[in-house]
Parts: structure tokens; sequence; C-alpha cells
């Protein structure tokens, strides 16, 4: 493998990039790229194929994209035909937020362009992105499962893919996608250009790297699982019933706005949804039980400040991209290390400053000292004084905020707001025992 250093900074306009795609950019406000894309710029639009090791929020999508849509954009006509446009680059992720984001991106990149873009994932209606697929679109951007129901349904055809493009290849090992990945690349033509990025580089991912990518660049722009400069990271020991109410007190004391607290189970996550919003906070939760609609709407709610604190699980919380989140807490700690990584990618983006919290209980300690053993770093476990509980009903608001930020009263338990449908499930030991027994569908 071929090793490329960014050694200094050209504008967009010196790699050569179509001026159509220049031209959306610059509306975006991109002004310099990012070192990831400094670097593989150059070489997608080569050709070569790339292995590619990002932190999150560095600038990863439009580091493969806008390259793949260069080399695209001799293929780009105003025709209605469908098959004017085949399927020429297909991007796969692991989580529909992702898919969606990266949609997003591409779309806005290739605006001033005939090129055409379609996102496909599951959890929403499949007739739509039927149609759409077949209109035709040069790039598809896909999660595996609902790209293989579009394949059996033959509503698409892979054969004229030329470049593909597996995202946070880690995640998608991680969700057990593998076969699903192997079903979808023995479609794919062998001739093509193969670019794989993942956050971390275990011995699977390079297993999997060497099986589809023929004599890749190695893109490196941060240690390999390294956590952001521009995050503080903290860790205070807390137990049981202590961790809701340090949530509480980190979130009042420091008056943040914007919270994304991290539970490893959805139980988990709609159970501290609730007690925070019975104590007064703007909360809601963001797992794999909630239809594809309703993780949207509630992340747009989040990226719109209606929402204080967004619960989270890894899966769904996965490729989000919320400018400026100041911290992140972890509620419960990873059981896979790695994923405090990708947990604190979603503070400290693009330079601004970020702080992660870590609230460690004594039987999470073994995890404690794994996640510090990857990133390289002691963080001393510090102590946090709370308030006492009797003090943690009600928050100081001004008047008009009354109705929202009522105190929760239990005889009448009138609708904290949001609540979900697992409103209707006992949160006691007894069912989170079931979960664990069960195992299955746990984010
Ligand atoms: P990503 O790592 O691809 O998720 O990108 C993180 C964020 O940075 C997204 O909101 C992008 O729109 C933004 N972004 C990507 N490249 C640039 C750039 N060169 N200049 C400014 N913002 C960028």
């Amino acid at each position: 493998m071929k090793e490329t250093n960014a050694d200094s900074t050209p504008s967009f306009a010196s790699f050569g990039l179509h001026p159509d795609l220049l031209s959306s950019i610059l509306a975006a406000g991109y002004t310099s790229p990012t070192p990831i894309q400094a670097q593989a710029l150059p070489v997608v639009m080569q050709g070569r194929d790339v292995m590619g090791a990002a932190q999150t929020g560095t600038g990863k999508t439009a580091a493969f994209s806008l390259p793949i849509l260069h080399r695209l954009m001799p293929f780009a006509t105003h025709s209605a035909s469908p098959a004017r446009h085949p399927v020429r680059a297909l991007i796969l992720t692991p989580t529909r937020e992702l898919a969606d984001q990266v949609g997003a991106s591409v779309k806005l990149y290739c605006k001033n362009t005939p090129l055409r873009s379609a996102v496909v994932f599951g959890g929403v209606d499949i007739n739509a992105q039927r149609d759409e697929l077949r209109r035709g679109c040069e790039i598809l951007i896909a999660t595996p499962g609902r790209l293989l129901d579009h394949i059996e349904q033959k509503n698409v055809n892979l054969s004229q893919v030329g470049i593909f493009v597996l995202d946070e290849a880690d995640r998608m090992l991680d969700m057990g996608f593998l076969p699903d990945l192997d079903r979808i690349v023995r479609l794919l033509p062998k001739q093509r250009q193969s670019l794989l990025f993942s956050a971390t580089f275990s011995p699977e991912i390079r297993k999997l790297a060497t099986s589809f990518l023929r004599d890749p660049v190695s893109i490196e722009v941060a240690a390999r699982n390294a956590t952001a400069d521009t995050v503080t990271q903290r860790a205070y020991a807390a137990e049981g019933d202590a961790k809701r109410r340090a949530v509480e007190h980190i979130v009042r004391s420091q008056q943040l706005t914007q919270v994304i607290v991290f539970t490893n189970t959805k139980l988990g996550a709609n159970r501290l949804t609730r007690q925070l919003e019975r104590s007064g906070f703007k909360a809601a939760a963001i797992h794999g039980d909630k239809s594809q609609l309703e993780r949207m709407k509630v992340l747009d709610a989040f990226k719109a400040d209606a929402l204080e604190i967004l619960v989270a699980t890894d899966v769904a919380a996965r490729g989000l991209d919320v400018a400026g989140v100041p911290c992140v807490i972890n509620y419960d700690l990873p059981f896979n290390p790695e994923d405090y990584v990708h947990r604190i990618g979603r503070t400290g983006r693009a330079g601004a400053k970020g702080e992660a919290i870590a609230l460690v209980s004594a039987d999470e300690q073994h995890l404690w000292q794994d996640i510090q053993k990857l990133i390289g770093s002691k963080l001393k476990l510090e102590r946090l004084s709370l308030p006492n509980a009797s003090s943690h009903t009600a928050r100081a608001r001004a008047p008009q905020d009354e109705i929202f930020y009522k105190p929760y009263q239990p005889s009448t338990a009138k609708a904290p707001t949001r609540v979900t449908k697992e409103k209707t499930v006992a949160s006691g030991q007894k069912k989170r025992f079931v979960g664990v027994l069960l195992g299955g569908g746990y984010y």
C-alpha cells in the first residue's frame, strides 16, 4: 500500500474539480479542503482504490463523493430515459441516518449537474424508492438490507457500477452486515474502483479490505482510534440513579442547550428519556425501535434546538452530523471501546470545542480500563458533587415556560411530551432482564 500525506492545503479549484461541482461547494461555504479531502481528492480522481481512516466530522463524505461525481461528469445527461441513467456509483452505509446524510451531501454537491442520486434504506415505504430507482440514478446510496430487497424486486441493476464505496466499514461489520455485503459485492462488476472508509481498523476490517480493494492507497488523517484534540474528556464515578441526577446537574449547571446522552439499550434510552422529561427537560430518545420517520423527526427537533437532550443508542447515533454539539455524556459505557471514540466524535466537530463526560459505575470499571487503553490516555475518575435529591424536581424557568417544564405529577400522570410507545412497558428490572436474555434487537 502507498501512503500519502497532506503537505499543504491547496484550494478546491487546484484539484481540477469540474466547475459545476466547484460552484456548489463554494455556495455551501466550503472554502478550503479538510485534510482528508486534500489527500483523497487527487487519488480518487485518478481512479485508485482507497482505504481511508478518518475520524467523524472530518469531511470524509465530500472526500469521496466530490471526486466520484467528478469522474461521473462525462456521463451526465439531461436525457429523461432511465436507460441513460444507470447506477454507476454505489455507496453503502450501515445506518439509515448516515445514508440520509450522505444522500443529502451528494444532492447538494451535484445540484448544478444533471447527475441523479437516490437514497434507499429500510423502515420507510419501499414503493417511492422503487419508483425513483426505476427512473434511473447515477449515484445510489443505500443500506445493505434495503438494497438487497430492491435487487430481489428487480428495481435496480448493479451491472454498470464502476465505483463502490463502503462507508463506516467497522460499523458495518459490528452490525453483522458481512453476509449482505458479500452478496452485494458479488453483483458488482469486477472491474471497478473501490473505496473503504472506517473510523477504526481492526484485523477484520483489514481482511475485508484485502478481499475487495486492489492496490489501495492508504489515507489516514488521524492516529488510529484517536479522539479529537478539540474534545475535553472527563469521567465521574456514579452509581444507579446518581447517573441520571448527574446528567441533570451537568445540563443545568452548564446551561447546556444541546447534549447527546448515550445509553447501551433501547429500554434504557426510553427510561432515561421519561425521567428527564419528568424533571422538566426537553428530551427525546433515538434508537433502533423507532420508525425512520420518528427518528428523523427527533433529529430535526434536536438540530432545530427544540430539544435539549437527545438520548441515543449507538446504532441510531452512528454518523449523526449535528453541528456544534457542545457535550456528549456516556450514561452507560459502551461494551465495545471503539464505540466510545465514535460517541464522543459527535462533539468537537470541525474544530469546535466539545466536552465528553463518562459516568462510570463500579461494575463498569473494566470497560473504562479498556477505553483508556484504546485511546491511549489515563483519565482520573472524579467525584461529582450533586445537589441533594429533593431539590431536583423542577427547573427554574421563566413563567411562560411553566407548562412545558411542569414537574411530573405521578397521580395525574398527564403526558410528559414525546413519550414513546414504550410507555406501556413496565420499566422494572424484570423487563430489562428479558431484553438481556433474548439478546435480539437490543439497540
Ligand atoms: P463529514 O465528516 O463528511 O460527516 O462532514 C462533517 C461536516 O463538515 C458536514 O457538515 C460537512 O458539510 C462539513 N464539511 C465537509 N467538508 C467541508 C469543508 N471543506 N469546509 C467546510 N465544511 C465542510
